[in-house]
């Protein structure tokens, strides 16, 4: 793919945000780069911190102001991972997240996982599920008493 060196990709997102009416500050580019940098799961706090450690006079508020755009935008998506605050993804990147209530450890799956949970839904109830906006709470496997059975599917 052309297009995966990161700084051609932030590049990529910064001239749709241009072509969307949406201004190019330097707090959206180090967001934009942090996001590329390391993928997905950071709360606003987390991004704003690194952001900071690059661009100290950068207020958490800024932060969260960039992000509610990037999302209106469609360039940034927000997960709930559990009880805590929201974690952050590129909206290409989004994807369902399986949390464990007791480790809280996440599980990164593909959107085809929950497609047969999907369609069954949408044809019985007629209600279309957004796959990542919230995680699928359960045990996993260490924390079921499982770790000895075979992986299943
Ligand atoms: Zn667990
Ligand atoms: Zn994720
Ligand atoms: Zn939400």
């Amino acid at each position: 793919m052309p297009g995966d060196d990161r700084s051609e990709r932030v590049e990529d997102v910064l001239a749709r945000l241009r072509r969307n009416g949406g201004r190019v500050t330097k707090a959206r580019q180090l967001l934009l780069e942090e996001l590329f940098d390391r993928g997905g799961h950071r709360t606003a706090e987390e991004l704003a911190g690194a952001v900071q450690d690059r661009a100290p006079e950068v207020h958490l508020s800024t932060i969260y102001r960039n992000l509610d755009e990037l999302e209106r935008l469609g360039v940034v998506t927000h997960s709930h991972m559990g009880h805590g605050p929201a974690a952050y993804h590129l909206a290409e990147t989004a994807h369902p997240h399986l949390v464990c209530e007791r480790c809280g450890s996440t599980i990164d799956v593909p959107d085809e996982v929950l497609g047969g949970l999907m369609a069954t839904v949408r044809r019985r109830y007629g209600f279309a599920i957004d796959p990542h906006h919230f995680a699928i709470p359960g045990r996993c496997r260490a924390c079921s008493g499982d770790a000895g059975a075979p992986a299943r599917g």
